[in-house]
């Protein structure tokens, strides 16, 4: 009787234990249906989390030209994408967007570059700019960043700058990864990740989904992103950009996209579960579901090259949904 396992399942992550590899196959079998999935992970969500959700938004920096070839990635200088390609904005640019995502109710700034890492003259600017916000916000604003692979001490230069949380995705299992990238490996991201908390960062590190990959991949990602005790996790949908390696993969459906994002929250039951770039296209007006499957955060506003949600429509989006915003100063530990 499945309904009676995953019940069993979800009193356990209610209490904080996150399933194992063979309870997660159960989980992602299509013999597991899924409004009783769903039912279960917004109970966890309410009992780990509560029934807030967390607003962020992000700036793209520095975008395009970069010499990475991630199969997905508008911004690769090997596809040809009409994504917008400029070096570091200025200072007060980046400062002005963050006071402007405040003023809208966003608790959470990003500041994201393109590129295999940030350039040492990147970091100084962008540590400059971390100052500001810090500044001009105040400590209702946790200001991230999400710069490429960085070096222990160059992390430690970000913190003392007032950098909150670093993200660096692990995007999908290390078994796939050589499928949609070959100019780095997954495991200089990973130690990237161990880089950020070692300094002292909260992590924030998630995946990108409908790549080619299986329930197997997903559950292996999920697993190391426990294992790395991140907390703080963004679910992304593949947006099939035009002149990127996988503009013709099929998309994702909004059943399996729900799936995803309920069994990330059985397995990281404490983890923000943030859900990102693809989730209006993929889940369309299927979108309040995403919380009834254990979302606790949105990204609002555009993402790094494709157009998002307004903050209002978002804000409205959580209300109508029966859910609060979350005002909290700092992430979910
Ligand atoms: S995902 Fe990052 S590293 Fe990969 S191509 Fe895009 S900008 Fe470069």
């Amino acid at each position: 009787m499945i309904e009676r396992d995953v019940e069993i399942m979800a009193m356990c992550c209610m209490d904080g234990h996150g399933v194992n590899r063979s309870e997660a196959q159960l989980l992602a079998s299509p013999e597991c249906p899924l409004d009783w999935l769903l039912a279960w992970g917004g109970r966890i969500r309410n009992t780990r989390i509560g029934k807030s959700v967390r607003l962020c938004s992000i700036v793209n920096a520095r975008s395009g030209n970069c010499s990475e070839d991630c199969a997905f990635c508008a911004q690769s200088a090997r596809h040809r994408t009409s994504a917008p390609i400029h070096s570091l904005l200025p200072i007060g640019k980046i400062v002005e967007t963050a006071k402007y995502a405040a003023a809208l109710g966003t608790t959470c700034f990003g500041i994201v570059s393109s590129g295999r890492r940030a350039t040492p003259a990147d970091l100084v600017s962008i540590a400059m700019a971390v100052e500001a916000i810090r500044n001009e916000c105040g400590s209702k604003m946790t200001i991230g960043a999400s710069l490429g692979c960085l070096d222990y001490s160059e992390l430690c230069y970000l913190k003392n700058a007032g950098l909150g949380h670093y993200n660096h995705n692990l995007e999908t299992s290390e078994s796939f990864y050589p499928r949609i990238c070959t100019t780095h490996t997954w495991e200089e991201r990973r130690r990237t990740v161990e880089n950020a908390r070692s300094a002292g960062l909260q992590v924030c590190s998630g995946g990108l989904f409908g790549l080619g990959e299986s329930w197997e991949d997903r559950i292996s990602l999920a697993l190391s992103l426990r294992d790395l005790k991140v907390t703080n996790v963004p679910i992304n949908f593949l947006m099939r950009i035009p002149g990127t390696v996988t503009a013709q993969r099929p998309s994702l459906n909004p059943d399996e996209a729900l799936r995803i994002i309920a069994l990330f929250r059985f397995m990281l039951p404490d983890a923000t579960i943030r859900i990102c770039g693809g989730r209006a296209a993929i889940l369309g007006e299927r979108q309040p579901d995403m919380f009834a499957a254990g979302a606790s955060a949105l990204l609002t506003g555009n993402y790094l090259t494709t157009p998002g949600v307004d903050v209002e429509t978002d804000k409205r989006l959580i209300t109508d949904s029966g859910f609060g915003l979350d005002n909290c100063e700092i992430f979910k530990q």
